[in-house]
């Protein structure tokens, strides 16, 4: 597995990492051989702290603490916020110290508010000085600029973003201003949340002057596809692979949102969570990989299953109030089909609805535990929605 220079932290990531926001779907036996088998494949950057994923990926880092770069977040913004979950991914990761902690900004106003004074910044800058971290890092998917704003101010080590075939705006202002100031830069999304295959979104990626991606994987199989697809020498790509890139391009252009800060949802006049519902909904996404079959036979763990029919009922309700006012499709910068996406998305909901109600997971799982405060879970199922005035 290539490794590169993570800019100023001097760490040596493998190019390929894991995110962890699928994996943590899983049974957590399911996920550590996950962890474990990446471990094995040279695979040394983690991105965590998404529900069990800290508690997954424990005993696979205790074999090699120094070997592996792992990384936290939170949305916090208080100093004091900050510094308490940072206590807490230690203990549940059961490690000294983090190597990156990232701070989720995803406009201007969450950029100011961790850089204003008493804020989180200030947790993060004292977190290292005592050796609690080793990096300090922003990741946002919305506003590229408002991270290239926080590289500007010289304090930021790392910056976690998306980028992939169809995604380039981190080449505007990010890539720039990370350069400049030799900072980390770690890829989300790097197969545009499953639009693109591997075969032509990773070679891609891996010629871009970007340090690591961290695919949301949630296969042992897909773990070693992207690994034996990152395997490559000469990475440069053929004209045959330029021209599927091209392709895929074109392709998942007309259903890639770019998840911009609520521009659509700010018209919505049912205050749908639109981004959410067609782009980076994990259940819808791994509903559109699996097929409604093959999610029924998939390995998730106990809380998700007791969790599916309310998840895709609320959604399914959610998608139902839509009055078909068409403000979504005339606002979208991007001229996507909002309107047919979602209701794309409301078809398979109503499917796998229909199929979960026959299953009856709700309640054989009755009572298993989730790793997730009620307050977030409550979050995920209604997308971020906000209340209704
Ligand atoms: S068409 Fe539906 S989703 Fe779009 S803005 Fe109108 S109510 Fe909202
Ligand atoms: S305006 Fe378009 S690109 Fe932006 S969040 Fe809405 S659907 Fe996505």
């Amino acid at each position: 597995m290539e490794t590169r220079r993570l800019g100023r932290t001097e760490h040596q990531v493998s190019l390929l990492g894991i995110g962890g926001g699928y994996v943590m779907l899983l049974d957590l036996d399911a996920g550590t051989r996950i962890y474990q088998r990446a471990y094995e494949l040279g695979v040394n950057y983690f991105d965590g702290r998404y529900g069990y994923t800290s508690t997954m990926q424990r005993p696979v880092i205790a074999q090699n603490r120094s070997h592996f770069v792992v990384a936290t977040k939170t949305a916090s913004n208080t100093r004091e916020a900050a510094l308490r979950r940072i206590d807490e991914d230690c203990e549940e990761l059961g490690t000294d110290y983090l190597d990156i902690f990232y701070l989720r900004t995803y406009n201007r106003e969450m950029l100011e508010a961790h850089f204003a004074p008493g804020g989180s910044i200030e947790g993060l800058l004292e977190a290292r000085e005592q050796g609690k971290i080793r990096a300090l890092g922003l990741a946002g998917h919305s506003d590229l600029s408002a991270l290239a704003a926080g590289v500007e101010t010289g304090l930021i080590d790392v910056v976690e973003f998306p980028l992939n075939i169809v995604r380039r705006d981190a080449f505007d202002l990010l890539i720039p201003a990370c350069e400049d100031h030799d900072a980390g830069m770690v890829v989300m999304k790097p197969m545009n949340v499953g639009l693109v295959p591997p075969e032509a979104a990773l070679p891609w990626l891996a010629n871009q002057p970007i340090h690591v991606m961290a695919p949301g994987i949630s296969t042992p199989a897909q773990l070693e596809v992207d690994a034996a697809i990152l395997d490559r020498d000469p990475m440069e790509l053929s004209d045959d692979e330029e021209a599927e890139v091209a392709y895929w391009r074109r392709k998942a252009s007309s259903e890639t949102c770019h998840i911009c800060d609520q521009v659509c949802q700010a018209v919505c006049e049912q205050h749908l969570p639109i981004d959410y519902m067609i782009y980076h909904n994990i259940f819808q996404n791994e509903l559109r990989r699996l097929g409604v079959k093959g999610f029924l036979s998939y390995p998730f763990a106990p809380w998700v299953k007791e969790r599916a029919e309310v998840i895709f009922s609320t959604g399914l309700a959610q998608l139902q109030s839509c009055t078909g006012c068409g403000k979504c499709d005339e606002v979208c910068p991007h001229q996507l089909p909002v309107m047919d996406l979602l209701e794309r998305v409301r078809e398979d909901h109503a499917a796998i609805l229909k199929a979960l109600q026959q299953l009856d997971w709700t309640e054989e799982h009755a009572g298993a535990d989730s790793p997730l405060p009620a307050r977030v879970l409550e979050s995920w199922i209604r997308g971020g929605q906000k209340p209704r005035p």
